[in-house]
């Protein structure tokens, strides 16, 4: 069985303890390769190469670290189908859209943060004869970089990449429910003639590398991305060791539909909002607000495209939905649809587990579902579900509808879907959350501010919001007489 390897100084190496974990394909329930289970000796290890490698790294001009990362990017670009290939047999998701989303947008975040570097400039501040300020901009050192198990390859270069590009050097973690492309990352790194040290992958349990990531008391910085409850036990250690933290934690985000709204498109792009790779993506929809006029029109022709999703092997084409990345999660979305059917909610459809036949008949499979007949402040309304299941409920005013969207702890997307132009602006406005797309859903700019309100993060990455957070400013202040 393949083992894969940790990335340690520019080897691939086995955790110091020789121990393993499983790594189990979610669509066959099958264990099909064995993920080291590393502990702080390796994030030890890691770190000093790290630090060794960081001198002659932060050194180069940006102009030098950018072209190798742009090589990494191009490998990215050239091992499309293989690594998409590894994204949908380790997480789940259909296969084509980790070839026509995800590894793309890995490309993508690599390219873009290699020459995002080379424009990036600092401020002067003049006082006129007197003296003139300028600020520096350095790289800080070693940096911490966590991600989850969704968009695996996606979220993790979408962090190493900035970190890289401003001139540190990183210890990394991708989730051990999703090590396959990370490490497949790793080899490409290496092909591209990646510094030894620059880039260091441990893998393991959060609870293990995360934390001895995260206590560590060199590193000083910290990317995050992952669950609310884990962002706040990462917050309770780092914050007395003052560390930089930047944190994208989860959401429950609201899809505001006014009756105004362009029905077809809006019916058919719910649709990809609510279940796009099985609405595990922290951006989807699950709360859908309808306005009162159209509810009944617009619940039949959501139900009736939502039942018409195919379900099952993520190999095939036509699968719109794959599986669910773990057992674990697989227990816990079912859990909520318990919990929702306890507080009063109807099942519109789906609610249970599905059984595909032939090779993915022990997969971890869920039925798309639609739930109604809940109020907002319940729980199903309230918690992350962050699966295929999705409320509907009616509003009747604006500023309804703008309390029950503004209703959670959460506070990282919304959808707005109108064609009334002064209402679209009024109501982005007054959401409290991070991204408001208005009549689209996940329509991404690298070099817009991305992250949440409230119980949804702290800080923002994306575009010079990223090299920022990787760049400690240094202001220098001259006397000119
Ligand atoms: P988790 O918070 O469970 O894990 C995220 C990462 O943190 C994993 O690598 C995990 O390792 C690690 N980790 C766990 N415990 C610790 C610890 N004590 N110290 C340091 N690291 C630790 O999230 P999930 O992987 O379950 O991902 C789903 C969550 O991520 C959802 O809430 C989703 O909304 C959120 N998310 C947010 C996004 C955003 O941009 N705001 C984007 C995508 C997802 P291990 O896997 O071993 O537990």
């Amino acid at each position: 069985m393949e083992k894969i390897l940790n990335y340690i100084n520019g080897e691939l190496v086995a955790p110091l303890n020789e121990a393993y974990l499983d790594n189990v394909d979610p669509s066959t329930a099958e264990v099909y390769s064995l993920c080291p289970d590393s502990t702080s000796e390796d994030v030890e290890l890691a770190y000093q190469a790290a630090e060794a490698a960081f001198p002659s790294w932060s050194g180069l001009s940006a102009n030098d670290r950018s072209k190798i990362l742009l090589r990494v990017a191009n490998l990215i670009e050239k091992n499309t189908h293989e690594l998409a290939l590894a994204e949908s047999i380790d997480q789940g998701k259909p296969l084509w859209l980790a070839k026509n989303g995800e590894i793309p947008r890995a490309q993508a975040n690599m390219h873009f943060f290699a020459t995002a570097i080379e424009h990036f400039a600092s401020e002067a501040h003049p006082m006129g004869n007197h003296a003139i300020n300028y600020t520096l901009r350095t790289p800080i050192g070693v940096v911490a970089c966590i991600s989850p198990w969704n968009l695996p390859l996606y979220l993790f270069t979408w962090k190493i990449a900035p970190a890289l590009a401003a001139g540190n050097t990183v210890v990394a973690k991708p989730s051990e429910i999703t090590p396959m492309t990370a490490f497949l990352f790793s080899k490409l790194c290496m092909e591209a003639g990646l510094p030894k040290g620059v880039l260091n992958i441990v893998h393991g349990l959060g609870p293990k590398v995360g934390s001895a990531m995260v206590s560590h008391e060199k590193i000083s910085v910290i990317s995050f991305t992952g669950g609310t409850k884990t962002g706040a036990e990462i917050a309770r250690v780092a914050a007395p060791m003052f560390k930089k933290l930047s944190l994208e934690l989860g959401g429950k985000n609201p899809s505001i539909i006014f009756a105004d709204c362009d029905f077809e498109k809006t019916v058919k792009e719910s649709v990809r909002a609510s279940f796009t790779n099985q609405g595990e993506i922290c951006l989807c929809g699950s709360r859908l607000y309808i306005e009162q006029p159209i509810y009944e029109k617009f619940k039949a022709a959501f139900v009736e495209q939502v039942k018409k999703l195919k379900i099952g092997d993520p190999l095939l084409n036509e699968t719109k939905v794959g599986a669910i990345a773990s057992k674990v999660h697989f227990d816990k979305v079912l859990g909520y649809v318990d919990l929702a059917i306890k507080e009063g909610g109807t099942i519109l459809t789906g609610g249970k587990s599905f059984k595909p036949e032939g090779r993915c008949a022990k997969g971890y499979f869920i039925e798309p579902t639609i739930i109604e007949g809940l109020g907002h402040l319940c729980r199903t309304n309230q918690e992350e579900i962050f699966g295929p299941v999705v409320t509907i409920q009616p509003f009747d005013t604006e500023e309804e509808v703008l309390e029950m969207a503004n209703s959670t702890t959460y506070g990282l997307a919304c959808t707005v879907w109108t064609e009334n132009l002064t209402k679209a602006h009024r109501v982005a406005g007054a959401i409290k959350s991070g991204i408001v797309w208005v009549n689209c859903w996940l329509l991404r700019d690298l070099r817009t501010p991305f992250g949440g309100m409230k119980q949804s993060g702290v800080g923002r990455e994306g575009g010079w919001e990223a090299l920022r957070f990787f760049t400690e400013a240094k202001n220098v202040c001259i006397k000119l007489s």
